[in-house]
């Protein structure tokens, strides 16, 4: 199972070393050449703002956009969120590829940073989430299945083939996330088998 991380800025290398620990192949994606043969993509958690920037200078983001059009499954925390949602404010545009609205920095500055754990759907334990600066989504429309709540709002939700979460779980140990991703969203086109360890 080959799941690009865009590696331009924010949190990747905790994705990759999480993607190894379960036997999934991570490939760094920082050229539009690199997006060949994938089973999902990841957009990492760091500033959307700056990921705009990058994803607007070459054909990055113009050429990521287009394979997640045609269904390559996608994934993004928090400031990956950003971009995957709907949204007024910078940065413009947002891809809108889940229907959900992103409300950056909702939860306050970095130092309002704070774990907090909550039931996922389909997991047989509580989740720990850690939350930095992160997004709240709101106006969701009618497809989007929410797969986690904190105090009654929803932190991680999910369309189709496209998975968002408000918090980092490439920041603890539990993969179970990577490993929801892999499985319920990757799983198409799969390519190997992932380690039911870790
Ligand atoms: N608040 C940041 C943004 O909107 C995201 C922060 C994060 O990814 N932890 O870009």
């Amino acid at each position: 199972m080959r799941i690009g991380i865009l590696a331009v800025q924010g949190s990747f290398n905790l994705h990759r070393q999480a993607l190894q620990s379960i036997g999934a192949e991570p490939v760094e994606v920082r050229h539009s050449e690199q997006l060949h043969n994938l089973d999902g993509m990841i957009l990492p958690g760091g500033e959307s703002t700056t990921f705009h920037i990058l994803l607007s200078t070459g054909d990055l983001g113009e050429a990521l956009l287009k394979e997640l059009r045609c269904g390559l499954p996608a994934w993004g925390t928090c400031a990956g969120a950003v971009i995957l949602g709907r949204g007024e404010g910078r940065p413009q545009p947002r891809w809108g590829l889940i229907d959900l609205e992103v409300i950056r920095n909702a939860y306050g500055r970095q130092v309002d940073s704070f774990v907090a754990t909550f039931d996922i759907i389909g997991l047989a334990r509580e989740f720990p989430g850690v939350f930095i600066r992160a997004p709240r989504f709101v106006n969701l429309g009618p497809e989007v299945e929410v797969l986690a709540k904190l105090e009654s709002e929803p932190v991680m939700a999910r369309q189709g083939t496209v998975l968002v979460t408000a918090f980092h779980p490439e920041l603890t140990s539990d993969r179970s996330v990577h490993r929801y991703f892999i499985e319920r969203l990757c799983s198409g086109s799969q390519q190997g088998t992932v380690k039911s360890a870790g």
